[in-house]
């Protein structure tokens, strides 16, 4: 039996946490399928394909790591990739509360599937994608917190280049 776990998120752009808790999911899992979200009622940057691409990018040829997107219930899409196990990544204890709420939830939708959590780098501890892109749309430096491509990506969206 492999080991599947999906890594949901936004991910308004993946950042170098992102990557580094993949990083740290491969050592315990076979595959991660990288989920990208699709929530119409969030505004986001980045279009959910401009997002898988970044992705795509960053990622870079991992076999052992699928990129995809869904909508609607997490556990719904977890189930039809066969998967039984969520992958989410912790930072400060702040994401504690929010996590926990969820992880409720979806236990509550669908007792078979758990979510496993893993504690970030510490490089990583303070990064999200919000903090970044409020960063860097002021022409804040937030070289090395981004895959390079995801850097650029930034740089045009916000008109600096
Ligand atoms: P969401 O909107 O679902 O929170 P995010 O893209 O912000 O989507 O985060 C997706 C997952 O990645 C969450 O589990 C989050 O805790 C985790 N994550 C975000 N930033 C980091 C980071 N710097 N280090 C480790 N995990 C992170």
């Amino acid at each position: 039996m492999t080991k599947l776990a999906v890594y949901p998120g936004s991910f308004d752009p993946i950042t170098n946490g992102h990557l580094d808790l993949i990083q740290r999911g491969l050592r315990i899992f076979d595959t991660i399928i990288v989920a990208v979200a699709k929530n119409p009622a969030k505004q986001s940057l980045f279009t959910v394909e401009e997002r898988l691409e970044m992705i795509r990018v960053a990622v870079g040829d991992k076999p052992r790591v699928k990129i995809d997107s869904f909508q609607g219930l997490l556990v719904d899409y977890v189930r039809s990739v066969n998967a039984r196990i969520v992958l989410r990544g912790l930072r400060a204890v702040t994401d504690f509360e929010y996590e926990f709420q969820m992880n409720m939830m979806n236990r509550r939708l669908e007792p078979e599937i758990e979510t496993v959590f893993l504690m970030t780098g510490l490089p990583w501890v303070f990064l999200s994608s919000s903090i970044l892109k409020e960063a860097a749309v002021h022409g804040g430096n937030i070289e090395g917190m981004v895959p390079p491509y995801v850097f650029k990506q930034l740089k045009r969206k916000f008109g600096q280049e």
